[in-house]
C-alpha cells in the first residue's frame, strides 16, 4: 500500500516537470489592453489570507481605457459586487479557458444593458449572472468594457485571470505568453532561521532568528556562516519588480538547496480557490501579525494541502548533526528567468546554555483533533475540532465590557463562535447592538450577528478583541449634488454620499417618482451615483428619495425635488 502512495506524487511530478510549461497555448490569448504591458501585481504574489489569482495590468494610473476580449468566445458571467472584484466579466473560450476581467469601471453597450435589465428586475446594484452560451458572443479583441477601480481596488488597474473553464483553477497568465519585459533580478530583502522544535537552535539561540544578508554581486546574496543543531528551516522576504515599474510584485519560484541537493520547492504556476488559505501556513504567520512584513518559509507545514510545492522527503527541513558542516543555498526566479541567490553556510555545533522559548500555558488548550467550550457568565467561545492548524494555549481576558480572545497572531482553519449571553440586556437597548470586533481599541467593525431573544452570536476565524456595542445612529447621508427644486436639465448623474460609522450600511434604496432607480455604490468614497440616460425623464416635476439602513436598523432618508425643464 505504502508503495502505491509513494509512487503516485512522484508520477505527478514528473509529468508535470516534463510537460508542465508547455502544455499551454503560448499565442491564443491577445493582451486585454492595447499598451505596453506593465504589471502592478504578479500571479501568486502574496496577499492577506490568500495568493492573488491573477495578474494586474496598470492603467496608466486612470480608469476608462478599452479592455479587449484575450480571445473569442461568450460570456458565461457577469458579477457586480461592493468588493472583491467590484464589476467582473468572465468570458469562456472554446479551448478549455475561461478569461477573468475585474474592478472594471462599465462594460461596453450591449452586455451594460443587458446588465441594467436585470438589475433593475431584482432591483439590486449587486448581481450575479450567469448568460446562457451563444447570448453574449464575443470576437477576440472585442472591446468588451473599460477598465476601473471597482470593489476591493486600491488604485486604478485591471485585474486579469485565466481559469481552467471545468476545474476552475487558476493558472499562470504569464504561461500563456502574457508578460512584460522583465531584466531585473529579484530582491531578497530578508532572511531569518527558524527553529523548529524545542530541542533545536541557531546561533545559540532557540528561538528563530533575523540573519543579515550581505549583497557581493547583484542578486548574490551572503550570509556569515552560522552554528546550529537540530530541525531548523528557513524564511525570506522578497519581491521582483519589473523593468517598467516600481511596483513589487511576486516572485515565480524558490528553490532551496542543501549540500546541492533540492530540499524544498515551489513555483506560481497554479492552484485552486480552496488551497489559497494555506498561505497562512507558508508565511510566517506571527511575524507577519508582530512586524507587518510578509516571510515566506522556505519549508512544508506538515498541515499543508498546496499544491505549488514540488514533493521531496525533506520538505525543506534541515537536520543539522553536530560537527558536519551544510552549504545551503536559496534560489529565487523571477518568471523571466531572473535568479537571485543566497548561501548560508552551517556548521553543526551544540551549544549550552541558549536562549529557550517560554512557553505561556493558560487554562485553555485549543487542541486540533478535539472540541472546546470556553464558559463564563456571559460568553461562550465554541471552538470545533480542526478550528486551528497546530495546538495553541488560548488566552482570554475580559477587560470592561471588551472580551480579549486571544490575539490575531495565529491562524485559524475553521470559524468558531463567540455567544453573548443577552438575556439582561433590555429589549430596547438590545435591538440597537451588535457583536463589534473591536481593532486598535477604537473602531467597532460590524460583525454578522445572529440574534434570539437569549444570545446573540457570530462565527469567525479571526482571533482578537470582540464586545457587545450599540449603534443608536441611522447612516449620516450628505453632499447630494443638486439642491432641492432645483432644475437639472443639464446633470448627466446624481449623486449623494452616506456614511455609517458604526455598524455600517445594510441596504440602501433610490427612488424617483416613486420608482426604483440603480443608484451605484462605492464604498471607498460612500458615493452612491444615478446615470440619468437610464430612464428619459418627461419634462417638469419630479421626485428623488433616497433611503440608507444600517445593520442594527436604523435608517436614514433624504428627499427632495427636481425640475427637468
Ligand atoms: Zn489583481
Amino acid at each position: 500500500m505504502r508503495k502505491t502512495t509513494l509512487f503516485i506524487p512522484c508520477l505527478l511530478i514528473w509529468i508535470s516537470g516534463v510537460f508542465g510549461q508547455n502544455m499551454y497555448p503560448k499565442d491564443y490569448f491577445n493582451p486585454p489592453l492595447k499598451i505596453p504591458i506593465v504589471l502592478a501585481g504578479t500571479f501568486g504574489e502574496l496577499r492577506s489570507s490568500h495568493f492573488h489569482s491573477g495578474i494586474d495590468f496598470k492603467t496608466q494610473n486612470k480608469q476608462g481605457l478599452p479592455v479587449h476580449t484575450a480571445a473569442e468566445g461568450y460570456v458565461s458571467r457577469i458579477k457586480v459586487s461592493l468588493f472583491g472584484y467590484g464589476k467582473a466579466i468572465y468570458v469562456t473560450h472554446p479551448n478549455g479557458y475561461t478569461t477573468v476581467y475585474a474592478h472594471m469601471q462599465n462594460f461596453n453597450k450591449k452586455i451594460d444593458s443587458f446588465l441594467k435589465k436585470k438589475q433593475y428586475l431584482n432591483e439590486s446594484y449587486e448581481i450575479q449572472i450567469f448568460p446562457k452560451k451563444d447570448l453574449l458572443s464575443v470576437y477576440k479583441d472585442e472591446v468588451i468594457g473599460y477598465s476601473g477601480n471597482t470593489g476591493s481596488s486600491s488604485a486604478p488597474h485591471l485585474h486579469f485571470e485565466i481559469r481552467d473553464t471545468e476545474t476552475e483553477k487558476i493558472i499562470n497568465p504569464m504561461l500563456f505568453g502574457l508578460h512584460s519585459s522583465d531584466h531585473k533580478k529579484p530582491i531578497i530583502s530578508g532572511l531569518r532561521a527558524m527553529v523548529l522544535n524545542d530541542s533545536s537552535q541557531v546561533n545559540s539561540s532557540g528561538l528563530a532568528i533575523p540573519l543579515k544578508l550581505k549583497e557581493k554581486e547583484k542578486g548574490n546574496y551572503y550570509c556569515s556562516p552560522i552554528h546550529a543543531y537540530g530541525a531548523i528551516g528557513f524564511s525570506i522576504h522578497t519581491f521582483d519588480q519589473q523593468d517598467a515599474a516600481f511596483n513589487k510584485n511576486g516572485v515565480y519560484k524558490i528553490e532551496m538547496r542543501v549540500n546541492g541537493k533540492t530540499f524544498y520547492a515551489h513555483k506560481m504556476e497554479t492552484f485552486s480557490f480552496a488551497e489559497s488559505k494555506f498561505i497562512n501556513l507558508l508565511v510566517d504567520y506571527p511575524y507577519q501579525y508582530h512586524h507587518k512584513k510578509k516571510y515566506q518559509k522556505t519549508y512544508v507545514h506538515p498541515k499543508s494541502n498546496l499544491s505549488i510545492y514540488e514533493i521531496t522527503n525533506e520538505k525543506g527541513l534541515l537536520m543539522i548533526k553536530d560537527s558536519i558542516s551544510y552549504a545551503v543555498e536559496i534560489i529565487v526566479s523571477d518568471f523571466a528567468g531572473n535568479i537571485s541567490n543566497i548561501k548560508i553556510p552551517i556548521q553543526g555545533k551544540k551549544t549550552t546554555p541558549r536562549i529557550t522559548p517560554t512557553c505561556k500555558t493558560t487554562d485553555h488548550l485549543i487542541r486540533v483533533d478535539r472540541k472546546y467550550k470556553l464558559k463564563t457568565k456571559e460568553v461562550e467561545i465554541l471552538f470545533p475540532k480542526n478550528s486551528c492548524y497546530d495546538d495553541f494555549y488560548l488566552h482570554f481576558e475580559k477587560e470592561k465590557d471588551k472580551f480579549k480572545i486571544h490575539e490575531p497572531s495565529i491562524p485559524m482553519k475553521r470559524d468558531f463562535e463567540i455567544r453573548f449571553n443577552v438575556r439582561n440586556i433590555p429589549d430596547s437597548i438590545r435591538k440597537k447592538t451588535y457583536i463589534a470586533k473591536v481593532v486598535k481599541n477604537k473602531y467597532f467593525n460590524y460583525c454578522t450577528t445572529k440574534k434570539t431573544d437569549s444570545v446573540f452570536s457570530t462565527e469567525t476565524k479571526q482571533l482578537g478583541t470582540y464586545q457587545l456595542y450599540q449603534d443608536w445612529k441611522g447612516p449620516n447621508i450628505y453632499n447630494c449634488n443638486f439642491y432641492h427644486n432645483q432644475n437639472i436639465k443639464k446633470f448627466k448623474f446624481l449623486n449623494i454620499c452616506s456614511i455609517d460609522k458604526l455598524s455600517g450600511i445594510k441596504s440602501y434604496r433610490g427612488e424617483i417618482d416613486g420608482e426604483w432607480i440603480l443608484m451605484e455604490y462605492n464604498p471607498k468614497t460612500h458615493a452612491f451615483t444615478y446615470n440619468l440616460s437610464d430612464k428619459i425623464l418627461s419634462k417638469g416635476k419630479h421626485s428623488f428619495a433616497f433611503v440608507t439602513e444600517d445593520n442594527v436598523g436604523n435608517t436614514s432618508t433624504y428627499s427632495a425635488l427636481f425640475y427637468t425643464n
